[in-house]
């Protein structure tokens, strides 16, 4: 986005839907533009979804904990029932 007096990029501030130009001070109004949306993403969404993101990772890598355990377990419990119920082996 480019300031109308001067030509300089415009910094936006997305808590105030403007832009504001760094150099010649000018603000311009801008409702609900791509640019805001991205300032929007980038400032709270990305560290939101970001956080969500881990958070999911960590919980599968839990549950991949658990499931290995568990398979464990069952193994370590089938061949104690087999070593049980077979005199032989
Ligand atoms: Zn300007």
């Amino acid at each position: 986005m480019k300031c109308k007096n001067c030509n300089a990029t415009m910094e936006i501030d997305p808590s105030k839907q403007e832009a504001v130009c760094p150099y010649c001070g000018a603000k311009e109004l801008i409702c609900d533009s791509d640019a805001v949306a991205v300032e929007k993403i980038k400032s709270s969404t990305f560290k939101e979804m970001e956080y969500a993101h881990m958070e999911n990772q960590r919980r599968q890598q839990d549950h991949i904990e658990k499931e290995k355990e568990r398979l464990i377990l069952m193994g370590l419990l089938a061949n104690l029932l087999l070593h049980l119920y077979s005199p032989s082996l």
